[in-house]
């Protein structure tokens, strides 16, 4: 027997779900209610709404796939994130430091591969002094002609106007989730308001901030989800990197992960299939190019390494950015935030003919 009063629940929900994607594509504006509606949308709608991102992202940045290359230059750390495999009391890792007249050679070898901007990487490493980097950010400024984005943790307000001062345009520190609870047991010692305040200050001084989260932690639930999207853009941030959190051996997390199911039902946890993070991945992803629609967002490396066709998912929901890795291969494996990260054996070169081939498909540009 036909069951009517189903099918009718389902129109409605079809037709509600249309008319959300096309009031966020239209006002960039929801509700946290309607976020969430979006997030729980089937598989079949998630299409709707990574279509009408994509469509938003072809009008406001436009069909230029923008490249920073990315420079891991200290695996050394003084956080314990429990999520991370480069955490201070991983022992069993070993740490390097890339020397700063390497890494002036590797920015040039960035910018005699087309590539115009440098994101600098660490660990928390406080042997690189603010004056340390505010040198090394003006040589690459002034010889290599790159831009410079940092991503290097927390540090002083006065430090982060150092930086600005010697030329640094750009930083990145992602708030992780933006639930306040769970972001206490993730980063033992921190603060989530401490995080927020830095991002203020960033903000303050004139950066591009760039920020994001990572989905699918256990005890993450859908509406702390809802709540990333909502920071991104009451933050008003410039660059976006929303990931998968894939577990990194020797870590609490990935060796405990059954007593971090502290919230009853999470909606997301270790168990999830890889193709159900990822899904919650896009639709965060194209949520926040509906919310933010000039923003510039990331397919980021821990996508790409979710699946093998992460970055060509993450442009089609919305992103434009690409990050190349073009830290060297040794430092490149040691760098272990997460198991099986993409892309460490793969060469500069071969990585940007690589998205230069995908750019072609998508009909897009490489910047
Ligand atoms: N120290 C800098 C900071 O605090 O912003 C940046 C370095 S941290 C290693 C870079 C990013 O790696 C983090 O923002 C986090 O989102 C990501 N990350 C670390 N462990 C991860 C994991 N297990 N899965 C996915 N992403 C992870």
């Amino acid at each position: 027997m036909v069951n009517f009063a189903s099918h009718i629940a389902d129109a409605a929900q079809e037709t509600r779900i249309r008319a959300l994607i096309e009031k966020a594509a239209s006002t960039s504006r929801l509700e946290r209610d309607e976020i969430l509606a979006l997030l729980r949308a089937n598989t079949g709608q998630a299409e709707g709404l990574f279509a009408a991102a994509d469509q938003v992202r072809r009008r406001t940045v436009g069909d230029s796939i923008r490249l920073m290359g990315l420079l891991e230059f200290s695996n050394f750390c003084r956080r314990n994130c429990v999520y991370c495999g480069i955490r201070a009391e991983n022992d069993r890792l070993e740490r390097y430091r890339i020397p700063s007249d390497e890494m002036l050679r590797i920015c040039e070898r960035m910018r005699d591969l087309g590539v115009d901007a440098v994101l600098l990487q660490s660990g928390e490493d406080p042997t690189y002094a603010c004056d340390v980097l505010c040198n090394l950010i003006e040589k690459i400024r002034k010889d290599v002609g790159l831009a410079v984005t940092l991503s290097i943790g927390e540090r002083p307000g006065k430090e982060y106007g150092a930086y600005k001062e010697a030329g640094a345009g750009g930083f990145l520190l992602k708030h992780e989730t933006a639930d306040s609870s769970l972001y206490s047991k993730l980063h033992p010692g921190m603060s989530f308001f401490d995080r927020l305040n830095c991002l203020y200050e960033l903000k303050k001084l004139g950066f591009e901030v760039g920020g994001g989260s990572m989905v699918g932690l256990p005890g993450q639930s859908l509406s702390s989800l809802a709540d990333d999207a909502i920071l991104l853009r009451s933050l008003e941030i410039d660059i976006a990197t929303i990931g998968p959190f894939i577990p990194a051996q020797c870590t609490p997390l990935a060796l405990e992960g059954e007593r971090w199911r502290f919230r009853p039902a999470p909606v997301l946890s270790v168990s999830n299939k890889k193709e159900t993070v990822a899904e919650f991945v896009l639709k965060l992803l194209a949520l926040t190019r509906l919310l933010l629609p000039n923003v510039h967002l990331v397919a980021n490396t821990a996508l790409a390494s979710l699946l093998p066709q992460g970055r060509e998912i993450g442009l089609r929901a919305g992103a434009n950015v690409l990050l190349p890795n073009f830290t060297p291969p040794k430092c490149k494996e040691l760098f272990w935030v997460f198991d099986d990260r993409i892309c460490t054996r793969e060469t500069p070169e071969e990585t940007i003919a690589s998205i230069r081939k995908l750019a072609d498909k998508l009909g897009r540009q490489v910047m």
